[in-house]
C-alpha cells in the first residue's frame, strides 16, 4: 500500500507515519513544517519506505506531485490549536478550506481513497451528554475568529461529501476529540502538554476560566490504529466517525491530578479567558463523545487511562528536554514556523 500523509510531521501525523511504516506501507509525508516539526520524525528520516516532502497543501502542484502513485491519503495537514486560530484566522481559513479542497481534488485525479481528519470542534457549544455523529452543531457568530476553525472543518466535511456524491471519491471522516500524547506541543494552547510541561518545570499551572469546563482526552496510541482500521473498513463512502476518550474530566481536576501524579510543587493559577485568548472569547463548556459507531465498526476502545496519559506525556517532555519555548506561556506564546 502506498500512502500519502499530509501533516505527517505533526503530532498525530508522526504517530500515524510510524504506525503505517510498521504495517509495511510505503509512506510519503507532505508537510510545510508550520506547526509540525521535523523533530517528530527523527529516527525515521532514513527509513527506506519513507519519503518526506516539504511543501504546502495550498499549492495544488505540490499536492499532485506528492500524491502521484498513492493508493490512499490520510489528510491531517491543518492549522490547529485554539490559540493559533484566534491569532491567525485568515491563515486557518485558507489552509483548512483551500488546502483540503486541493487534497480532495488531487485524490480524485489519481483515484486514491481519503481519510479526512476532522474535529469535535464542529459540534461547537453542544453540551449534550454524549455527542454522536448526527448531533446538531451549535456555533457562535461567524464574525468571531474562535468559530472559524469549526466553520472551516465543517465545510471540509461538506466538501468531502460533495466529492463523494459528484466524483465517487472514497472518503472516510474521523472526528478527533482532544487527542493527546507525547510530541504534542503546548505552543498552540493544547492543555495537556501545557499543564504537564508546567508541572515538570515547577511553574504555576495555567487553568483558563474557572476550570469547570470539561473534556474527554484520548490517547494518540489508541486513536491512530482506529484511524487506519476505519480507512480500511468497508462502509458507505462519506461516513463520519467520532474517536474520543472514555472519561470526562474538568480542567481544574485535570490540573490537580497532574500536580499530584507528577509530585510537582507547582501551584494552580486561574487565568481569565480574555487574558488567555482575547476579549469576548467563548470556550466550549463540555465536550463528550459517543464512540459507539467506531466501536461497532472496528472495535475502537480508548483503553489508556488519564493517569497513563499523564505519565506518557511527562516522560516525553523529560526525554526531549524541557524546552520553555515549546510550552506556551500566557504572555509571549510563539507561533513561528519550526524550520
Ligand atoms: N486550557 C487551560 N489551560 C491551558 C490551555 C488550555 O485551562 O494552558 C483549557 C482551554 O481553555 C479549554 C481546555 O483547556 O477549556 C482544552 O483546551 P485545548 O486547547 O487543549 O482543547 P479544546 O479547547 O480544543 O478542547
Amino acid at each position: 500500500m502506498k500512502t500519502l500523509v499530509t501533516g505527517g510531521a505533526g503530532f498525530v501525523g508522526s504517530h500515524l507515519v510510524e504506525h503505517l511504516l510498521a504495517a509495511g506501507d510505503e509512506v510519503t509525508v507532505l508537510d510545510d513544517l508550520s506547526t509540525g516539526s521535523i523533530r517528530n520524525l527523527l529516527g525515521l528520516q532514513s527509513h527506506p519506505r519513507l519519503n518526506i516532502v516539504f511543501g504546502s497543501i495550498l499549492r495544488p502542484r505540490s499536492v499532485r506531485e506528492a500524491i502521484a502513485g498513492c493508493d490512499r491519503v490520510f489528510h491531517l495537514a491543518a492549522v490547529v490549536g485554539v490559540k493559533l486560530i484566534v491569532e491567525q484566522p485568515l491563515r486557518g481559513l485558507r489552509v483548512n478550506l483551500h488546502g483540503t479542497e486541493n487534497v480532495l481534488d488531487a485524490a480524485v485525479g489519481v483515484g486514491a481513497s481519503v481519510l479526512l481528519v476532522s474535529t469535535s470542534e464542529i459540534y461547537g457549544k453542544n453540551t449534550a451528554d454524549s455527542l454522536h455523529e448526527e448531533s446538531d452543531r451549535i456555533l457562535g457568530s461567524p464574525l468571531a475568529s474562535r468559530w472559524t476553525y469549526a466553520a472551516a472543518k465543517g465545510l471540509d466535511e461538506s466538501f468531502a461529501r460533495a466529492y463523494v456524491d459528484e466524483f465517487g471519491l472514497d472518503v472516510s471522516i474521523v472526528r478527533l476529540f482532544n487527542t493527546v500524547g507525547p510530541r504534542q506541543t503546548g505552543r498552540y494552547g493544547m492543555v495537556v502538554p501545557n499543564l504537564v510541561g508546567q508541572a515538570v518545570r515547577g511553574v504555576p499551572l495555567t487553568v483558563f476560566g474557572d476550570g469547570t469546563q470539561s473534556r474527554c482526552f484520548s490517547y494518540v496510541g489508541d486513536v491512530v490504529p482506529a484511524m487506519v482500521q476505519l480507512a480500511e473498513h468497508e462502509h458507505e463512502s462519506g461516513q463520519a466517525f467520532n474517536l474520543g476518550g472514555a472519561h470526562e474530566v474538568s480542567i481544574v481536576d485535570l490540573a490537580e491530578r497532574i500536580v499530584a501524579r507528577l509530585d510537582s510543587q507547582s501551584a494552580i493559577e486561574f487565568i481569565p479567558y480574555d487574558v488567555a485568548y482575547s476579549p469576548g472569547f467563548e470556550d466550549m463548556r463540555r465536550r463528550v463523545p459517543d464512540n459507539t459507531k467506531a466501536r461497532l465498526a472496528v472495535g475502537y476502545h480508548p483503553a489508556t487511562s488519564l493517569n497513563e496519559i499523564i505519565d506518557l506525556v511527562a516522560a516525553g517532555i523529560q526525554k526531549s528536554g524541557t524546552r520553555p519555548d515549546d510550552l506556551m506561556s500566557i504572555v509571549g506564546a510563539t507561533t513561528t514556523a519550526d524550520l
